[in-house]
């Protein structure tokens, strides 16, 4: 999806021309896929514009680092702050806003520890990550003949930006084929998530969504989802599943910052359920939407305003 320019990008504590926020062809992050980011969307809502669990998502980015021994020079708070002066500062209503860490340029080679860790953060206007038509009709999904990575290659849990190619690998298998977005299995054939999203199917009045230990990345998305499904008074399962699990359903759905709450109208051509977005992961997408834009007091502290 093309990205909209917006006036600046803060990098390691200064505010850079959109522009001006490069860096070099040898930085080692380009080469070997060592650094971390995360993916945030600012809100439009009565109170002017709002981070959607800004503080959550950049504890995520921290524990992210952690995993790959990168250090920055500014704390959670510090980066924190400096998110919402971004989005502050771009004008924009609503937004994507994308904090990453990556290596300084100066050192090459496999061994990332002499690098400095260098942090930039940018936000720009991104509409509907699948589209339209999925959003409203539901998604086409294909399982993808890519494995995802386990917890014995790499870690599954931070995001770091070298494990995207498995995602990006079977995100362009999908398109290639006809489809929408992929889903990928674990080595034992369990599902994991789609390629920058997680997964839920609907069974009655149960939701279930496969546990961490499948090697999934633990949304933020995920977790709010679970806990407006709970206050519905939905009961939410953490469990195993398998491909048929998906096809058998009675609806699915994909849960992510850029996705949003996206239907699954098909798995390998088998409809879920009737095909259509289904009632229950239309409620559940109408609360989240309205809680992002702070239209509902329960999830108020899920609102980070950018302006006091
Ligand atoms: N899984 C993967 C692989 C992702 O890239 C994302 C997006 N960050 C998600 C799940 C959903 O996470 P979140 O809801 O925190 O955006």
């Amino acid at each position: 999806m093309p990205i909209t320019p917006t006036k600046k990008i803060w990098m390691n504590g200064t505010l850079v021309d959109w522009d001006d926020a490069t860096i070099h062809i040898l930085n080692p992050t380009l080469h070997y896929g060592w650094g971390v980011f995360e993916g945030i969307r600012a809100y439009g809502t009565s109170q002017g514009t709002a981070v959607f669990r800004l503080t959550d998502h950049i504890a995520r980015l921290f524990r992210s680092a952690k995993v790959y021994f990168l250090e920055p020079d500014f704390t959670e708070a510090e980066i924190v702050a400096a998110t919402k002066e971004v989005v502050r500062i771009a004008e924009v209503e609503s937004c994507y806003v994308r904090p990453i860490m990556y290596l300084g340029y100066g050192e090459m080679g496999l061994n990332p520890l002499p690098s400095r860790t260098e942090v930039a953060i940018a936000c720009w206007p991104w509409g509907l990550y699948l589209g339209p038509e999925a959003m409203a009709n539901g998604c086409r999904a294909m399982t993808s003949s890519w494995q995802h990575i386990n917890q014995n290659s790499i870690a599954p849990q931070g995001k770091g930006t070298g494990q995207y190619v498995n995602s990006s690998l079977s995100k362009v298998a999908a398109l290639k084929a006809g489809y929408d977005e992929a889903v990928l299995l674990s080595p034992a054939g369990n599902v994991v998530q789609g390629t920058g999203e997680n997964i839920f199917i609907v069974k009655g009045r149960t939701l279930i969504t496969p546990p961490i230990q499948e090697g999934l990345l633990a949304g933020i998305t995920r977790e709010s989802v679970m806990t407006i499904a709970r206050d519905q008074g939905y009961e939410v399962v953490e469990h195993a599943l398998v491909r048929t699990d998906l096809y058998m359903a009675d609806e699915g759905f994909f849960t992510g910052t850029a996705a949003e709450i996206v239907p699954i109208a098909s798995v390998d051509d088998r409809n879920v359920g009737t095909g259509k977005p289904g009632p229950i992961t239309k409620e559940l997408s109408e609360i989240f939407s309205a809680a992002t834009r702070g239209e509902v007091d329960r999830y108020k502290e899920w609102n980070e305003h950018v302006r006091d």
